[in-house]
């Protein structure tokens, strides 16, 4: 080794392991589970991980690292001290790591390390490895109706102020985007959803499509299409991303979508001959 050590060159994996179902698992992100000495991350998210690694027989060597929601930052500090004594850490989140997750969280704990800590945590073999978001996951259940530009929003003020949120959906709805909105309503943030809706009924029509999907790809899956005049707030949670479509979304037979070309006739007029 470089530094003339003898421990063993740790590695961090921060994996995503997409929406719920094993299939959506990458092979990639499967392997590094299976290669993994610890296993970092959300309980149910190291449930799924559990069930990769069971189901390749590659359980018993590993070291389950379960914790509860709210200690990002904790948890990120743990994978990366484990990591730099050398193990293989796998640090793993829903979805996409990179999506609302824990990759920003261990960037963040990597920037603030202790002095004693901060070069091994900085010059650590970290991968992110991506997954399916959940926005991915519930656009292709619907049928498209991120098929045009679109942006994400996290509802979930915990972490923002909600003047910026309101700021964001506000100019997004007027720049005519799609939306997906992360995190829409929990019992301890009732209201915020609420004033979502009227934020969108006071800038966009009230036959504007809106996809309410709840726990895609697990056995508990709902897809909900209705338009913004009959969404109610009821109709999401915490395990449902709320996909609204921009004034060209449609739908066609039991699919949503949004056309490729925005302003154009939809015969598929060269978009070198847009007005
Ligand atoms: N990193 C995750 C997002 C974490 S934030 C990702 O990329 O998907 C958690 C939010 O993601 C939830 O509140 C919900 O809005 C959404 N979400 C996660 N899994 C979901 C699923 N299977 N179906 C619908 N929404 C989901």
């Amino acid at each position: 080794m470089v530094n003339g050590s003898t421990a063993p060159a740790g590695r961090l994996t921060i994996a995503g392991l997409g929406p719920g179902a094993l299939a959506q698992i990458t092979p990639e992100v499967a392997a590094a589970l299976q290669s993994a000495t610890d296993v970092v991350g959300y309980l149910p998210y190291v449930a799924r991980a559990r069930a990769v690694c069971g189901a390749a027989g590659a359980e018993s060597a590993v070291a389950w690292h379960a914790s509860d929601n709210r200690v990002e930052l904790d948890r990120a500090r743990q994978a990366l001290a484990l990591a730099a004594q050398g193990r293989q850490v796998v640090v793993v989140s829903s979805g996409d790591p990179g999506v609302f997750a824990m990759a920003s969280a261990v960037f963040e704990a990597m920037e603030n390390a202790e002095p004693a800590d901060a070069v091994a945590w900085q010059t650590l073999d970290v991968q992110v490895l991506p997954g399916i978001t959940a926005m991915l996951a519930a656009s292709a259940r619907a049928g498209a109706p991120l098929g045009h530009d679109f942006c994400c929003i996290n509802l979930s003020d915990n972490l923002k102020p909600w003047p910026v949120i309101e700021k964001r959906v506000r100019l997004a709805a007027e720049a005519d985007f799609a939306m997906a909105f992360y995190n829409p309503r929990s019992r301890s943030r009732p209201e915020g959803f609420v004033r979502l809706l009227d934020l969108l009924r006071a800038h966009c029509e009230p036959a504007r499509l809106l996809v309410f999907a709840r726990a895609v790809s697990t056995p508990d899956e709902q897809l909900t299409v209705c338009t913004l005049a009959e969404a109610a707030p009821e109709m999401a949670d915490m395990r449902t991303v709320v996909l609204v479509g921009n004034s060209a979304t449609r739908r066609v037979g039991r699919f949503t979508y949004t056309p490729r070309f925005y302003g154009l006739p939809a015969d598929g007029a060269s978009p070198g001959n847009a007005p």
